[in-house]
């Protein structure tokens, strides 16, 4: 048998790899395989696949000898393109090794530069250069990593807080700067450096216990064992738990020659994206820093520049652009971004170093980007022909569409509010909360259900728990390309990186602005879009559908997607708001919440007179005051629906939901009615149910008081026979929920014969256009959907009473075992949230099927929660329903993912397509 394959050259024009090969090669290490291929300058180097990740692990941490072999091989063929020699004193070169999974884990592994030197290779380097300074800066820089990542964290070892080897070799810096009176590092002479590196060979030596390895082997596979080590680190493990990234996976690791942005005013570094991954605007976005290396970009520690003049922030003018200062290598760089743009189609996060005039890219890979900035790409990469509508479609997760939907802050409070600092606007939406200074505490806080803003000088990894507990975050330091401004950015989130003027003082739980003083547990508002914070709680209102990219977005989704999607919307309000946000239709009108809330006293008032009525006359009295109360509420809606279908759910709960509980206003509504206490109690207790959801509720009603019924369905013919005569269009769907049997249906279909009769005499009129049709929300109906489609025209499925009589789970109550059951790992998600398609979606299935075997035109609609879902949307499509229906601010994720259903159908291979 062949061996296996470990290590992947790339470098000089050509690799072994290609981007196809990321589960392989990881992310980073794949993108570098492809950039040589496509020519680009790449430093070269080699990567050392995912699988050698799990041998390792799998051999205790052991590699097989036929790695050694084949990395011996590639760093020769590296020494070939580079004209270096790895430890070699004369002509050395120096690595890098760092990490690289399948995707994309923002600083959560270790990284080990400039590998390689020692006191053998040190005076080769310093006569190459001819720059000692730099040579011992780099130096001091491999000690410091080498110490902190490969001999105490991949050593395992636990130092106490504060007593970190790096966090002491720091202390030794800031004494020697504190000594001679220097501001920043830059000021260290290249004596000071040689004392530092000594001081920090002595301290690892102390602390320890071993010497720094003097030779550039065993740095070598001391920084390979250390990026392996650290998939397993704790940073790692929780990134992985919240992104949902399986153990499996393992990361590569790249080993690449040094380049260095540090040599001199001809040397530079910097991090870009395609396009601005804030707004989506089309310029080319970055940063960069001359005389430096990429470390101090990304780490915040000095304020990067801007790459060129179209995206320079105000304020930054005295900072020169990449454009103005390096105008050659400038524009080898655009046209690098513009090859990367077409190569990939998609927008893509670089980092590049230019040595003494020459550019290098070290990294490509997709950028990440928040929601407005994510649905403008797609739209605007589809009108370039970039992409295709599926492809502009699958762009964008429905939890990104939610970004734009989601609130802001009230622009007229924000005009009158406080402000206390501004910075980068980095995550955009409003936030507000109470401000914590730690993650633990902003885990913490939040558990007590309490919206907090993490305030820190700024983030790093360690950090992530927290910041995905928080509102939003907000840093003191840091770019836009700084930790917090990615991770906030990945994940959608208001964050505000930079701002300066804030001095955060982690340990005495405070923040200060000048005199301004904000301890822990004040209140501050974030705006996120524009970088602004403002001092207390500021009202927030809900995001701009009006966003012109948005209203595009959802145009190519909708000319995609073949489900229909409607609202669940029970009054005239919530209609226009759905219809605002593209709703074709209700497909629930939930007819008792017009006894609840306002305006709702005498409607309530007459359903309780009717309750307590004596005898059936008298109940037939009250019912005929109700009727004109519920006709003005359904025709209100279908008027504000003009013409499109909605669908009206006779009456639902059991009537004992209606009787006051409080004594008080028991004793209120009896003198109202003009009857005892006792013979109201004695109603009360006669309706009392035990288990109300199974009990006398929804057409267990209408059979029993027929009259009900014929209220509900008088004031629905009225209302609509009403809006034709006034030349209106209206079209109602009457929706008999709780059935169980075709009998039910049948006895209820004579009610609505006669009442549409008389209504229809009554306005003379021949027909009131009217569909008649079911819920499906009990599983014997879904059994006994071919006899019930005889006697329907549609069937919305009720997912919310079907999931919980499908598993027997009370809707109501239960918090006190399906937590449990999911952290257990025995149930994938709350089924009441994602639809269970195994056992409820079987049953929707099978209803689905046997339903249009009687009536193969049957409509079939879900009303239930699942209906605003993408996973159980896309489920719905699958099955082949006519549209899903769900609350008025989900119904934009709706119709994205039921036209990425689509999309994602057209992706799978053949043979697999079409319903199931
Ligand atoms: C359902 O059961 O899914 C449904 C939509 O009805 P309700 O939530 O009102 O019981
Ligand atoms: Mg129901």
């Amino acid at each position: 048998m062949a061996k296996r394959k470990y290590v992947y050259f790339f470098g000089g024009g050509k690799a072994d790899g290609d981007t196809a090969m990321k589960n392989l090669l990881g992310g980073k290490g794949a993108n570098l395989a492809e950039m040589a291929n496509l020519g680009m300058p790449v430093p070269a180097g080699f990567t050392i696949s995912t699988e050698m990740c799990t041998v390792y692990y799998q051999n205790k941490g052991k590699f097989p000898p036929e790695l050694r072999v084949a990395v011996d091989k590639a760093m020769a063929g590296v020494e070939k393109i580079m004209g270096l020699r790895f430890g070699d004193p004369s002509v050395p070169l120096l690595v890098s090794c760092r990490s690289g999974a399948r995707r994309s884990m923002p600083g959560m592994m270790e990284t080990v530069l400039n590998i390689g030197l020692t006191s053998k290779t040190i005076p080769g380097l310093v006569a190459k250069t001819g720059n000692p300074r730099f040579v011992y800066d780099a130096y001091r820089r491999l000690i410091q990593m080498y110490s902190d990542v490969v001999m105490e964290k991949a050593a395992g070892v636990e130092p106490a807080e504060g007593k970190g080897v790096r966090q002491q070799l720091e202390r030794e810096l800031q004494k020697v700067k504190d000594a001679k009176g220097y501001k920043q590092d830059t000021d260290l002479t290249v004596d000071d450096l040689r004392a530092l590196v000594e001081t920090y060979k002595a301290k690892i030596q102390a602390v320890l216990g071993k010497s720094f390895p003097d030779d550039a082997q065993e740095q070598l596979w001391g920084g390979i064992r250390a990026v392996f080590q650290s998939w397993m680190g704790k940073r790692a493990c929780s990134y992985r738990r919240i992104e949902g990234i399986p153990d499996e996976w393992g990361t590569a690791v790249n080993v690449q020659a040094m380049v260095f942005g540090n040599m001199g005013d001809t040397s530079a570094t910097g991090v870009a994206f395609t396009r601005n991954p804030a707004t989506g605007d089309d310029h080319f976005y970055g940063e960069w820093l001359p005389n430096a290396q990429g470390e101090d970009v990304v780490a915040g520690t000095r304020t990067p520049n801007s790459i060129n003049e179209a995206t320079r922030p105000v304020g930054t003018e005295h900072l020169p652009s990449l454009e103005k200062a390096m105008a050659k290598t400038y524009k080898e760089l655009y046209a690098i971004r513009n090859k990367l743009e077409k190569h990939y189609r998609d927008m893509q996060d670089i980092e590049f170093t230019i040595q003494e005039g020459r550019l290098w890219m070290l990294q490509t890979r997709v950028g990440k980007r928040n929601g407005p900035a994510a649905v403008r790409m797609a739209v605007d990469m589809f009108r370039e022909r970039l992409i295709t509508a599926q492809e502009a479609i699958l762009r964008v997760a429905p939890s990104q569409l939610d970004e734009l939907l989601h609130p802001i802050l009230d622009p007229a409070a924000e005009k009158k509010a406080t402000v206390v600092a501004k910075g980068l606007p980095a995550g955009p939406g409003g936030a507000c909360g109470q401000v914590v200074f730690t993650a633990g505490e902003a885990v913490a806080w939040n558990k007590q259900g309490k919206k907090v803003i993490l305030v820190r000088e700024e983030t790093n990894p360690e950090d992530v728990e927290g910041m995905r507990a928080a509102e939003a975050i907000l840093t003191a330091r840091g770019g836009m390309t700084s930790h917090a401004a990615l991770v906030a950015r990945g994940w959608g989130k208001c964050c505000i990186v930079g701002a300066g003027a804030i001095h955060v003082d982690a340990h005495a739980r405070q923040l200060a602005v000048g005199s301004t003083v904000v301890q822990e547990g004040g209140w501050l508002s974030l705006n996120g879009t524009k970088g602004v914070v403002y001092l207390d709680r500021l009202p927030m209102v809900i995001g701009s559908e009006e966003n012109p990219y948005f209203v595009a977005f959802m145009k190519i989704c909708d000319k995609v997607r073949r489900l229909g999607v409607r609202a669940n919307a029970d009054t005239p309000e919530d209609a226009r708001k759905a219809r605002q946000f593209g709703a074709e239709g209700i497909g629930l009108f939930r007819t008792e919440h017009m006894f609840y809330g306002k305006g709702a006293e005498v409607p309530l008032f007459l359903l309780r007179k009717m309750i307590h009525s004596k005898t059936v006359e008298e109940r037939r009295k009250a019912l005929d005051e109700l009727s004109p109360h519920i006709k003005a509420d359904i025709k209100a809606t279908l008027e504000a629906m003009d013409g499109l279908p909605v669908t009206i759910r006779l009456l639902d709960p059991p009537l004992h939901e209606f009787v006051p509980r409080a004594e008080d206003e028991r004793k209120r509504l009896a003198k109202s009615l003009g009857i005892g206490i006792k013979e109201l109690e004695a109603r009360a207790n006669a309706l009392h149910e035990t288990n109300p959801m199974m009990g006398h509720r929804g057409v267990r009603l209408g059979v029993t008081y027929p009259g009900i019924s014929e209220c509900w369905l008088r004031a629905i013919f009225e209302a609509a026979a009403e809006l034709r005569k006034e030349g209106k269009k209206a079209l109602p769907e009457i929706m008999i929920p709780v059935t169980c049997d075709v009998s039910e249906l049948r006895d209820q279909a004579k009610l609505v014969k006669k009442v549409h009769a008389e209504v229809a005499a009554k306005y003379h009129v021949r027909k009131i256009p009217h569909l008649y049709g079911t819920m499906i929300e009990i599983p014997r109906a879904a059994l006994r959907a071919g006899e019930i489609a005889e006697a329907t025209e549609f069937f919305s499925f009720g997912t919310n009473d079907l999931t919980q009589m499908t598993y027997g789970f009370s809707r109501d109550d239960i918090g006190g075992f399906v937590p449990a059951y999911i952290e257990k790992g025995l149930l994938p998600a709350d089924p009441f949230q994602i639809l269970d398609t195994l056992g409820v979606g079987e049953l929707i299935d099978l209803g689905i099927k046997r339903g249009r075997a009687t009536k193969p035109n049957l409509k079939v609609g879900i009303c239930g929660e699942h209906g605003g879902e993408p996973a159980s949307v896309k489920f719905c499509h699958k099955v082949g329903m006519n549209y899903v229906s769900c609350s008025p601010f989900r119904v934009p994720i709706a119709r994205l993912a039921a036209a990425q259903a689509v999309a994602e159908e057209a992706q799978e291979p053949k043979g697999k397509k079409g319903h199931k």
